[in-house]
């Protein structure tokens, strides 16, 4: 079969593999459709920890050709893998497993015709569903552990920044919770798909959204993964509010925080890593459409594309792009 793989720093290639075989407890799906994630570009350059030679793509999902589910049954992957005995597995922090092994990133994912996976980590979708809304799930269910932490309320204000995939699934996620939702981001069409999808209000720089909500936000979700936007959500943050940082930084990268401001306005600075326990809920928002995906879909790839795609910089104004094999 064909498949993607990361054969070292900056070195990716379309490589022909035998089909892989699934262990007892396994799956093995035929991939219908994998987002190429900011991640598997920080794999690429070598920017995160990775073993390959591996087959990129940890935002899949596809139908059961064989293993421990009927075939025919559509799934979406759950790619964590955590080792359930570690000091932080034992105490219910799986996402801060200290062995956890992902798929697409430490064994064999979904930029491929097929894959495995162990049968709990899959989780079924409609047979009616569009193929190419599996794919979503993943980073809805990190999105989703984001806005629990944010804990936000009916009638709060919520700023989003970013309008990358993670920004428009918290737009919506937060004016599903009955917030009053504002995205910041610089892309024209960003903003335009954010003000369909439940943004009441846009503003292109942080500075116009302060004008706009002097008194700041309740919540502000930091989706850029940009140094000025972690270091400026403080000054976007109501006193008494919370941050939630779900965007990634380059490891080493620092900013100016001014704990003072932070102390005597009491302003919780919180950071969310991975999916944990929240897949199922994230396959359920997808298969029921209470989460809109359509116009987060810039471009459809086929398998020989996507290559060049994860080697290359992102476009500014991709939302998601999705292969499909
Ligand atoms: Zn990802
Ligand atoms: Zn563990």
């Amino acid at each position: 079969m064909r498949a993607v793989q990361l054969l070292g720093p900056r070195s990716i290639a379309l490589v022909d593999l035998p089909p892989p075989a699934p262990a007892p407890d396994e799956v093995m799906v035929r991939i219908e459709a994998a987002g190429i994630c900011g991640t598997d570009r920080h794999l690429f350059l070598g920017e995160f920890p990775s073993t390959p030679p591996v087959t990129l793509g940890h935002e899949f999902s596809g139908i059961v050709v064989a293993g421990d589910l009927a075939p025919g049954t559509r799934v979406t992957c759950d790619p964590n893998i955590a080792c359930g005995t570690c000091d932080q597995c034992r105490r219910g922090r799986v996402n801060l497993c200290a062995h956890n092994i992902a798929i697409g990133i430490h064994r064999n994912g979904g930029f491929a015709q097929f894959a495995t996976l162990p049968r709990h980590r899959a989780h079924i979708l409609p047979a009616d569903l569009n193929p190419l809304h599996g794919a979503f799930c993943e980073p809805l269910a990190c999105t989703l552990h984001g806005l629990d932490l944010g804990a936000v309320r009916p009638g709060e204000r919520v700023t989003v920044l970013g309008g990358g995939v993670i920004g428009q699934l918290a737009v919506q996620l937060a004016a599903l919770a009955g917030a009053e939702v504002m995205l910041v981001t610089r892309q024209p069409s960003k903003r335009a798909v954010a003000r369909t999808l439940g943004a009441t209000l846009t503003a292109t720089t942080m500075a116009e959204a302060l004008t706009l909500w002097p008194q700041g936000a309740d919540l502000v979700l930091e989706c850029a993964g940009v140094a000025d936007t972690v270091q400026t959500a403080p000054l976007l943050t109501r006193t008494g509010g919370r941050i939630v940082i779900l965007g990634v930084l380059p490891k080493g990268q620092t900013v100016q925080i001014e704990p003072f401001d932070l102390l005597f306005r009491e302003i919780s600075l919180i950071h969310s890593f991975l999916n944990p326990f929240t897949h199922a809920r994230a396959t359920a928002m997808i298969a029921t459409g209470h989460i809109v995906v359509d116009p987060l879909i810039s471009r459809v790839i086929p398998l020989d594309q996507a290559a060049q795609a994860i080697a290359t910089p992102a476009r500014p104004d991709d939302i998601k792009v999705i292969v499909q094999p």
